[in-house]
């Protein structure tokens, strides 16, 4: 039995899984098993060669991870996706799977730092240019794209300006082009649905808000099965000319009695196949387990951090407040357009008294954790001048957002009270 529903709470429970056929179990199972028995010659021919779908080895896929699959798939209202081992593997393959040696892409500057590491120095050791440009204007994406762009990239809701990503003016730009937009969602699961404003590819770290209870490293790459690779044969040469490494596969053909997706099958059966980034099974029954309550918890993140901003918007050591509600002009449009489904659990904000105070600030935390993390159920907190950003000179730490005094708190779904009460009192202390 299926369940026909769109709405995201039902589709979390229900969606990819109902009942195990050989036991019954609801809760989905836990498929710890490295290879799946073929029922004959043919049947093995068959699956490696795709002319059927199936189980060959848990490298490639599973059926756990495959539940996952399905249900992010079908929230993101995409064609189909892939559980991989991390949000950087992810991140890395979303883009591999389109560029080769002498290719390039065209990201945003508002990235995650694991991110812009692997976009400046280890896909640029493999031969693959990014070009960074400043979301603010998404003209400089055109300005930057040469014949070798063959994607462009961002994050919907990137940390620390907290600055949404203007999704369906790049992903328009990117369309004349034949060039797709890869969206990292991580931030804002539910809150935006980037496909709907013209993306063509989500990637998520699933450790952050979809499994939630940081338990898990995961990630997810969802092809909307939307972007028209075989009208642009040039422009996208890994979906459009034979693959020697399937069996001179040209992608956007050999899948069409699947579907469309030819780029999340590529991925899968080409690069999980030969770097291994796999998800194992456990980690993706956290995750399963995680999204079951995606929905309530967003909400409460959301509604927490919009009082977290308030309260510390009427604070005296309180220089500025980085939250989309606070936003104006350009960046307040883009918030409201993109974050339909609420304004997310992040919170910036800036001290007065500069960076001995921020960090006696996170020392007197009691309840908040000291993380270097975020979308976890309990509430976080970092000084990124002092820690992630510490490798950074000042000039550059300025324009990724961070200040001397900058506080980053990712707000969990714990008691509103105890939260403004652990802020007040450590607010006291450091100032
Ligand atoms: N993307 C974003 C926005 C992140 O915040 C992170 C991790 O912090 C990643 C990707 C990488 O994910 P993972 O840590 O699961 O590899």
């Amino acid at each position: 039995m299926t369940v026909n529903s769109n709405n995201p709470e039902t589709l979390v429970l229900h969606a990819g899984y109902r009942a195990d056929p050989a036991t019954g179990a609801v809760a989905v199972p836990i498929y710890q098993t490295t290879a799946y028995q073929f029922q004959n010659t043919e049947h093995a021919s068959n699956l490696f060669a795709l002319k059927e779908l199936g189980n060959i080895y848990s490298r490639i896929m599973n059926p756990t991870n495959d539940v996952l699959e399905q249900r992010v798939t079908a929230l993101e209202g995409g064609a189909a996706a892939l559980a991989v081992g991390s949000g950087q593997a992810a991140s890395a393959m979303a883009v591999q799977n389109l560029a080769r040696v002498g290719d390039n892409i065209v990201s945003s500057t508002d990235l995650y730092g694991g991110t812009w590491n692997l976009f400046a120095n280890t896909l640029k050791d493999q031969g693959i240019e990014v070009r960074f440009v400043d979301p603010a204007d998404p003209e400089a994406f055109r300005r930057a794209t040469d014949d070798k762009t063959r994607a462009y990239y961002a994050e919907t809701l990137p940390n620390p300006k907290l600055q949404v990503f203007p999704i369906a003016e790049v992903a328009a730009i990117g369309r004349e082009f034949g060039i797709p937009l890869i969206m990292d969602n991580t931030a804002a699961p539910l809150l935006c649905r980037p496909f709907d404003h013209g993306a063509a590819v989500i990637v998520y770290s699933t450790t952050k808000y979809i499994g939630g209870h940081g338990t898990s490293i995961g990630g997810l790459i969802v092809d909307s099965g939307a972007f028209p690779w075989e009208d642009f044969p040039e422009r996208q040469p890994a979906l459009n000319s034979p693959d020697p490494s399937y069996h001179g596969a040209v992608w956007v053909e050999a899948v069409k009695p699947i579907g469309p997706v030819a780029y999340i099958i590529k991925a899968r059966t080409t690069l999980l196949r030969d770097l291994g980034a796999a998800s194992s099974p456990f980690n993706a029954f956290q995750v399963i387990q995680g999204l079951e309550t995606l929905p309530l918890r967003m909400r409460e993140h959301c509604r927490n951090a919009q009082a977290v901003a308030d309260f510390l918007g009427n604070h005296p050591a309180v220089a500025t407040v980085i939250h989309p509600s606070r936003q104006t002009g350009e960046a307040k449009r883009r918030s409201d357009t993109y974050l339909s489904g609420g304004l997310g659990g992040l919170v910036g904000f800036e001290l007065k008294a500069g960076r001995d105070a921020g960090r006696k600030f996170i020392d007197s935390l009691q309840m908040f954790y000291h993380v270097a993390n975020i979308g976890d159920s309990r509430s976080l907190a970092i000084h990124p001048a002092s820690t992630t950003h510490s490798q950074l000179s000042a000039e550059d730490q300025l324009s990724t957002g961070v200040s001397d005094g900058y506080v980053r708190l990712s707000v969990g779904i714990e008691h509103i009270d105890d939260i403004i009460a652990d802020l007040k009192q450590a607010l006291k202390q450091a100032v």
